[in-house]
């Protein structure tokens, strides 16, 4: 799960990560109303949506009086930021930050994300943090620094010492940022974080340490022992059918294709995409309906498909401890309750199959029914088309 800057930088305050104060608005007179609140003379606003490169996308803008940072936040409201991590769609910006401006000597890099090849934390961390830190892991991979963390012995003075030393900390920062690192440790192992970022993570000209952007992202596995996590999802920012899936406990993800598939067993779904791909043709979705579904779910799982963009709709369902009768029937319901407006393709295999059949047979419903996931394939590409 993902949360937005403002909670990631209230998470921050509370762990005890040098951050910045500031307010959320939703109207661009809300925005002049609270920075007026702010004790600074030059202020910040910036766009909250769950994606990086607000910056160069124009979604943080300074301003030096209140009626700028009421036009700054006119401009960024409603705007749609449009990057690698969106996606072609974008993502429209519904609240902005108002925040006071920091005048910055330096920018650094600094995060805790899981290690899963060492089964361990990392520290990754650069001195040339900011705005253009994924070009530079690219180009320069040497300027980015990673230290493993033992989640046994948890994070030692002397590891972070040594990132503080090898991305240029000042001596007289070393024990703010090495505070400031364990810090982040406790709030990362405590809430079961995927992600802790700061980028930047910034030096003043005052000399001080502190976290101008925050990123915090959650182990959704996790989130059933922390309600107050829980609290901070934003539903307007998730896909809503991602949402509408996570309720029913299916497993789907949104794609850019015309065909919509039911499979069971991310195995056997993944090997559906595939195919459809061999012949010529794109998945709409991935979407494991699971082992243990039922007639509701199955239901659920074919509303989801029921997509303007989707064509053809490819069922393909292995029985093995889900029963082909219980998956018919569940088709039969939906088809019916959303209405059948597209070519449905069906491949069942497996326990009560026969009784399966029968049922899709006797539902009335034009249904072309395959005996094979390679001629089910070839027949969804063929009637997307
Ligand atoms: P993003 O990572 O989405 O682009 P950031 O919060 O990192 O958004 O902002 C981008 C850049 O804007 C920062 O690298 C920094 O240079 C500048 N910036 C952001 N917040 C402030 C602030 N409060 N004061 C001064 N500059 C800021
Ligand atoms: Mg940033």
């Amino acid at each position: 799960m993902k949360i937005h800057e403002y909670q990631a930088k209230e998470l921050f305050a509370k762990f005890g990560v040098a951050t910045q104060q500031g307010y959320v608005a939703t109207t661009k007179e809300q925005a002049k109303e609270y920075a007026a609140k702010l004790s600074s003379s030059m202020y910040v606003v910036k766009a909250q949506a769950h994606c990086g490169g607000r910056g160069k996308a124009g979604g943080v803008k300074l301003a030096r009086t209140l009626d700028e940072v009421e036009a700054a936040a006119s401009k960024i409201l409603g705007m749609r930021i449009v990057n690698k991590q969106t996606g072609a769609e974008g993502k429209l910006v519904r609240k902005v930050l108002v925040t006071d401006a920091v005048n910055i000597k330096k920018e650094f890099y600094l995060s805790l994300a899981v290690d899963n090849e060492n089964a361990s934390v990392v520290i990754i961390a650069s001195g040339a943090g900011g705005t253009e830190i994924e070009e530079i892991a690219a180009s320069q991979p040497e300027l980015i620094v990673k230290q493993l963390v033992s989640t046994t012995m948890g994070l030692r003075d002397y590891e972070a010492r040594y990132v503080a030393d090898k991305i240029g900390i000042r001596k007289e920062n070393v024990k703010e940022f090495i505070l400031m690192l364990k810090n982040m440790y406790r709030l990362f192992v405590e809430k079961d974080c995927s992600l802790v970022e700061i980028n930047p993570l910034v030096e003043t000209e005052e000399g001080k340490l502190i976290a101008i952007d925050g990123k915090v992202n959650f182990d959704d596995n996790a989130l059933f022992r922390h309600p107050d996590i829980l609290e901070l999802r934003d539903v307007d920012e998730e896909n809503p059918k991602e949402y509408e899936a996570a309720k029913h406990d299916l497993n789907y993800v949104s794609l850019d294709g015309s065909i919509g598939c039911m499979v069971n067993g991310a195995g056997l779904a993944m090997a559906t995409m595939d195919i459809i791909h061999a012949f010529g043709g794109e998945p709409a979705n991935f979407l494991d309906v699971g082992g243990t579904a039922t007639t509701e779910r199955v239901t659920a799982a074919f509303k989801l498909l029921s997509d303007a963009s989707v064509r053809a709709i490819l069922v393909n369902i292995f029985g093995g401890i889900v029963k082909c009768d219980v998956i018919a029937e569940g088709i039969v319901i939906a088809a019916k309750e959303v209405g059948l407006n597209v070519p449905l393709i069906v491949r069942l295999d497996g326990t009560n199959v026969e009784k399966g059949k029968q049922i899709l047979k006797d539902s009335g419903l034009k249904i072309y029914a395959e005996g094979d996931l390679r001629s089910a394939a070839r027949k969804a590409v063929e009637m997307a088309k």
